[in-house]
């Protein structure tokens, strides 16, 4: 019953969340105007805007136009819903439920909107780094085991971020270019360390470079990209950090046997 209530709690967010993905690249407001079709802009009423259930009535048109919504905004939601149930799962009802289902709403965000504009929109990053702070202020008042001390939230928010800087400066030498990473990916990290601590970061973003490689050569391979194109590397920091939420200490202890042996 709970898990159901978590589900419609995820969704609805998740309905939200659709407005952000496709109005804060246009620089609109997220609240106002209120939702209308985007392409006969007539007024979304309630019962057109049932997370998931509307689209499924409506079979994905417009109930004023007829012209269909892309399937995107139902699987947004959906994805939502699934997200925070998963985390529930793992986490129960606790600060580390709230902390990571914070963190991952924004990154559902950054996911679509990287996936569709290459960029990480800095309002994102920045109400990332105050739930961020937030959450340092209360590690150091109330401890939560899932930090090793509360350094560990402050380190964390200069190890991937600062790797992915020296990663850049290199690259730039390198290829004599001026961008060969993104200063987005480099400004969600800080947020993303918070919240993971600096040894699960490093976990995350091992995810993140190991899936964005393996997915260029595919996709090379496949020729759908060529080497000089850009692959958006956020979907793949959000997914490694969703991993690093669910099995990060798994996959350290992993590593930590397979390198140093039994211990
Ligand atoms: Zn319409």
């Amino acid at each position: 019953m709970i898990t159901l209530f978590i589900f419609t709690i995820g969704i609805v967010i998740g309905s939200f969340l659709n407005v952000c993905i496709y109005r804060i690249p246009n620089e609109q407001s997220t609240i106002f105007p209120p939702s209308h079709c985007p392409c006969c802009n007539e007024r979304l009423k309630p019962l057109d805007l049932i997370p998931i259930f509307s689209y499924i009535f409506l079979r994905g048109v417009c109930r004023y136009c007829g012209s269909g919504f892309s399937p995107r905004y139902a699987l947004v939601e959906f994805l939502t819903g699934i997200v925070y149930v998963v985390i529930f799962k793992k986490y129960g009802l606790g600060v580390e439920f709230i902390a990571f289902t914070y963190l991952m709403t924004l990154l559902i965000i950054v996911f679509f909107i990287d996936y569709d504009h290459m960029i990480i929109p800095d309002v994102v990053v920045l109400t990332g780094l105050v739930g961020g702070v937030i959450l340092i202020i209360y590690q150091y008042i109330h401890p939560i085991s899932f930090y090793e001390n509360p350094l560990s939230l402050i380190i964390g928010a200069f190890t991937g971020s600062g790797f992915l800087i020296f990663v850049s400066i290199v690259g730039m030498v390198a290829y004599k270019s001026d961008e060969v990473m993104g200063m987005g990916d480099v400004k969600i990290f800080f947020p993303i360390g918070i919240f993971l601590g600096w040894k699960m970061t490093l976990i995350a973003l091992s995810i993140a470079v190991l899936t964005a490689s393996i997915s260029s050569i595919i996709l090379i391979g496949l020729k759908y990209k060529n080497r000089k194109s850009m692959i958006p590397f956020g979907p793949f920091i959000v997914i490694g950090t969703f991993i690093t939420i669910l099995w990060g200490q798994e996959l350290f202890d992993l590593w930590y046997q397979f390198t140093f042996g039994n211990y």
